[in-house]
């Protein structure tokens, strides 16, 4: 009778505890991912190398996953990331001209890079020539279809880390959501794109702050007045 009454008392604070302790390890584990996330974020924010471009870009995945999951699937093809490009400030080509050879092999993006280069070449800040091999060309412009990456495009640039000085450049646009009609991608914001991506190829930043063709994602605006006095800043230091 005794033993049995101990045990009633027993179990429900041995529940009581088995809770608490649930509820700690939740508290940690959100403390943690948070801790992790917020490190993560700083030094995405505040390295240019080659890592933490990879993370930033592995880190707009799980926050566009966390985000289509909650229903908003329109909302974020209509905002597809262009690219997750990170660049140092003040990075340019010793000059404002680079040689450019186009190796994508689709005739609507082909058109898309060539609208693209001329209306750089029409702001007068930033002169691009097409050339004929690839061995000639300072930037490769060309697409692939990447599935599994959450942006219409993407930049690489080679630095001379002494210089600070763009030696190599490489764009491409992601024909998986540029040339799928399910994206709504129409011929202004290929265009769109492609100049967004050789704005990083001759050290732009994104730009959210402004109408913008360097706007981080949607690739809504094509060349704008606050980029073209962008380039002609970053060319006159
Ligand atoms: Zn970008």
């Amino acid at each position: 009778m005794f033993s049995l009454l101990r045990l009633l008392l027993v179990i429900p604070r041995f529940l009581g505890r088995l809770l608490w302790n649930v509820i700690w390890s939740f508290v940690q584990l959100v403390m943690v991912i948070f801790l992790l996330w917020w490190g993560m974020t700083w030094y995405v924010n505040n390295s240019t190398s080659e890592l933490a471009n990879q993370l930033s870009n592995l880190m707009s995945n799980v926050s566009l996953f966390f985000r289509l999951d909650k229903g908003n699937l329109n909302e974020s093809l209509q905002n597809l990331a262009t690219d997750f490009y990170a660049n140092q400030e003040g990075t340019r080509w010793s000059s404002n001209q680079a040689k450019v050879y186009i190796t994508s092999s689709q005739p609507e993006l082909v058109s898309a890079y060539q609208t693209a280069l001329a209306n750089w070449n029409a702001t007068g800040v930033f002169t691009f020539q097409l050339v004929e091999t690839p061995e000639q060309a300072d930037i490769v412009a060309g697409d692939a279809a990447e599935v599994n990456s959450q942006a219409a495009g993407l930049a690489e640039t080679k630095m001379n880390s002494l210089t600070n000085r763009i030696v190599a450049a490489k764009v491409t646009l992601n024909t998986y959501y540029l040339l799928n009609s399910d994206y709504g991608y129409d011929f202004e914001r290929l265009v769109n794109t492609a100049e967004h991506e050789l704005g990083h190829a001759i050290g732009l930043a994104h730009n959210d702050t402004d109408v913008s063709v360097m706007q981080s994602s949607g690739s809504y605006y094509g060349i704008q007045e606050v980029d073209v006095t962008k380039v002609r800043e970053l060319y006159a230091q």
